[in-house]
């Protein structure tokens, strides 16, 4: 068995042996608040040092002020003569700032301070609920649920979750800590990346704290670490995360790992892990379609408590197709833009803003697409307008898609007509007309015919 062993280790120990004695000289809440945040870290013979990790430095004051009595006699009876407490202010230099707390110096009173929790590290507005569910990410939104219900009791320990920038990884992955810690606040949850992961493992390699380091990251309920594909070509790192993954795992604790490819995941992690990983559950978050695009938007637009008119955000949807985080962006910008300028949010905003962010192919329109473009938005038959039908839903498509033809393409009216129907040109131009005529009086026609261009541009 080596240092990483399940054993309990003599830090462990005395630590719970303390925690026994000190359990019957203080109330419950006493015991919850101020010691059930603290881990024992490791215990050094030579300077009898306990290392007991803290959730900060404020912490430490208040908590020697207020018990170094009782833990110099605890400690006393447990350890014998000479032991004391060592502080490690945990996560933001886990395997750094080791303080030993002048005993007694303290300043602070109960009041000034609020019980400290360990710091997840999570973005409390990466939640579910402002997690707008697409196919593009059902499976991965729903098995994330199920780990927040029972972390670590699921078929998906570890959980992998791939997909590229933008595609809402981090959110999903946050969103996961966060309904856990809401389903059991005393779970112990932190979320990191893979490079400040490495740059901790780093430090504390360099300062002689591995032990603390490890330590720390092994007495965790779920671990959460974005981005592994950081981890490709960091050997020490990808060794010392395998020390934590399988400790954690072997105490059936729950691991999230996030790749922007599968690919990348592998040439991230260590051969050894990746064929521990196929017990897991692997999911992949997919581009946004359409409906979800709005779906995102339009959630956006409430929750900031906004006004943007549906064609806008049609608008949007229907151009910024790569991931959400472009979506976004295109939505502070319009915001911005019209602030600034003091201008309606319309779009021709909109096309503005979208085509300074982002490249907008021009697509070229064509006989053809606006014929999709009409069939798709009256549920026809591509061929519908074509046929020599007269139902009044037909006619109406084809005068539409003629006078879009001649709007956007460059054809001849009888070029027109030879493509949609083979009809003459002075039906076409009947049909240009019929609708021009009634576009400026009936509402409905004016909203088909923008949803329509939408689609097209
Ligand atoms: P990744 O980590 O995959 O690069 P992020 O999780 O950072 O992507 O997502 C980018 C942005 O898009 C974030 O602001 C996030 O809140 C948002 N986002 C991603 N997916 C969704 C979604 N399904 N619903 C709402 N917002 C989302
Ligand atoms: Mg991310």
């Amino acid at each position: 068995m080596n240092e990483f062993s399940r054993e309990v280790s003599v830090h462990e120990k005395y630590w719970s042996e303390c925690l026994t004695i000190i359990k019957d000289n203080l109330s419950k809440s006493e015991l919850e608040h101020w010691f059930r945040p603290i881990v024992p870290l490791g215990w050094d013979e030579n300077t009898r040092d306990l290392r007991l990790g803290i959730p900060s430095m404020y912490f430490a004051e208040f908590f020697d002020e207020h018990y170094v009595g009782l833990l110099k006699s605890t400690f006393q009876r447990v350890m014998g003569d000479g032991a004391k407490p060592a502080y490690v202010v945990m996560v933001e230099s886990v395997g750094k700032t080791t303080v030993n707390v002048d005993c007694g110096r303290a300043r602070t009173t109960a009041k000034e301070i609020a019980p400290h929790r360990l710091d997840p590290q999570l973005n409390p507005n990466y939640t579910f609920d402002t997690f707008v569910e697409g196919d593009c990410n059902k499976l991965a939104r729903s098995a994330g649920m199920s780990i927040a219900k029972s972390p670590g009791n699921n078929p998906y320990n570890p959980m992998f979750i791939y997909g590229g920038s933008g595609l809402g990884k981090t959110h999903l992955a946050q969103a996961i800590g966060n309904e856990t810690l809401n389903n059991f606040p005393d779970k112990k949850v932190i979320y990191i990346d893979a490079n400040r992961f490495q740059a901790q493992f780093t430090e504390a390699h360099l300062n002689g704290q591995i032990n603390n380091f490890l330590n720390f990251y092994q007495q965790l309920d779920l671990l959460i670490i974005d981005d592994v594909q950081m981890f490709a070509g960091k050997t020490g790192t990808q060794n010392i995360f395998f020390q934590i993954f399988n400790h954690l795992h072997l105490l059936g604790k729950q691991i999230i790992l996030t790749s922007d490819s599968p690919t990348n995941m592998m040439q991230g992690l260590d051969q050894r892990m990746l064929s521990r990983f196929k017990w897991g559950l692997n999911v992949t978050l997919d581009a946004p379609d359409q409906d979800t695009r709005k779906a995102i938007l339009r959630a956006k637009v409430k929750s900031d408590g906004l006004y943007i008119p549906e064609s806008v955000v049609d608008y949007i949807a229907v151009n910024v197709t790569e991931n959400v985080r472009e979506l976004e962006g295109v939505m502070v910008s319009l915001l911005a833009q019209s602030t600034l300028t003091n201008a309606e949010i319309n779009i021709d905003l909109a096309e503005h803003v979208v085509g300074r962010m982002i490249n907008v192919k021009p697509k070229t329109i064509t006989i053809q697409t606006i014929q999709k473009a009409v069939c798709d938005y009256y549920h026809l038959e591509f061929n519908d307008i074509q046929t020599k039908s007269r139902k009044r839903e037909v006619v109406q498509a084809r005068q539409i898609a003629m006078y879009l033809a001649r709007k956007y393409t460059k054809n001849s009216l009888s070029s027109i007509g030879e493509q949609i129907g083979k009809r003459d040109h002075a039906t076409v131009l009947y049909a240009c007309k019929a609708v021009s005529d009634l576009v400026d009086v009936d509402k409905s026609l004016q909203k088909s015919l923008e949803a329509i261009e939408n689609s097209l541009r």
